[in-house]
């Protein structure tokens, strides 16, 4: 028998399902990958299993120094059981580099190394193109309070302490990178979590030595083999096992 289970959002590059237990969902990570505000859409084979992997590692670790998440277990190699959350409809932009949009919007170099941390904040919503926001829209729209946006924020730099060191340890700059928040009740009280994921669908992660993208944006630019750097990501954080690629390779069609 099928075992059908109830379809709560579905997103670009991931579906929510009701999960098992009260209060949980179950995140399940697409093949696809979309760029550009989903004009560019592809399936890459592949790269849920991957970026469901590396979300769990870094979750894993960001949980182990006291950074709290929605994640509370991997379920499969694609889907993690999460605490059911209510979403923040902020982007936190952390950048330690200068690239993407930040290099269009203000002229900058690509690589530029910034004096400081930069942390900027974007409305999440596709229809309006995730527009650049300040926290005073923030709070004048009621998306979150001043309280929440100290949490984001010092959360997104803690996040970023920590895996700054972690990418460095695998030979890789992280540049910038995206997260979300959202709120866990529990019983009376409510807390600001780390929520979505943390994968190279929305970090910029440059290889140390050849400033080689290992990320999205080889998809977003065709600039080469997204798997493959998605893969090294993996491998240099130790995440492959020893059958290696076999792992995560499609079915294999037996002759
Ligand atoms: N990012 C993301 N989702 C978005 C927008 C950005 O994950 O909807 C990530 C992106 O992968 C990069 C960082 O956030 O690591 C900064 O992105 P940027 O603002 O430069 O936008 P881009 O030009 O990449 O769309």
């Amino acid at each position: 028998m099928m075992i059908r289970r109830k379809k709560i959002y579905d997103g670009k590059a991931k579906t929510l399902y009701e999960g098992p237990e009260k209060d949980t969902l179950i995140q399940h990570f697409k093949d696809d990958a979309t760029a550009f505000n989903a004009e560019k859409h592809a399936i890459i084979d592949g790269k849920g299993v991957l970026n469901q992997r590396i979300c769990e590692y870094i979750f894993q670790q960001l949980e182990a120094i006291g950074i709290r998440t929605h994640f509370i277990r991997s379920l499969n190699m694609r889907e993690q059981l999460i605490h059911k959350v209510e979403i923040i409809p902020v982007e936190v932009v952390v950048r330690n580099m200068a690239a993407g949009s930040l290099v269009k919007r203000l002229g900058l170099n690509k690589g530029d190394t910034l004096s400081e941390t930069l942390v900027e904040y974007f409305y999440k919503n596709d229809t309006l193109g995730d527009p650049l926001i300040s926290e005073d829209h923030i709070t004048v729209l009621g998306w979150a309070d001043e309280e929440e946006i100290e949490d984001m924020r010092a959360l997104a730099l803690r996040v970023n302490d920590f895996l700054r060191g972690l990418f460095a340890n695998a030979n890789i700059h992280l540049v910038d990178f995206k997260l979300e928040f959202g709120r866990l009740w529990e019983n009376d009280t409510v807390e600001i979590v780390l929520a979505d994921e943390i994968s190279p669908d929305n970090c910029r992660l440059w290889d140390k030595e050849t400033n080689d993208s290992l990320d999205k944006d080889r998809f977003r630019y065709d600039t080469g083999d997204m798997l493959e750097a998605y893969r090294e990501v993996a491998n240099r954080l130790g995440l492959m096992t020893q059958s290696g690629r076999d792992d995560i390779a499609g079915p294999v069609l037996v002759k």
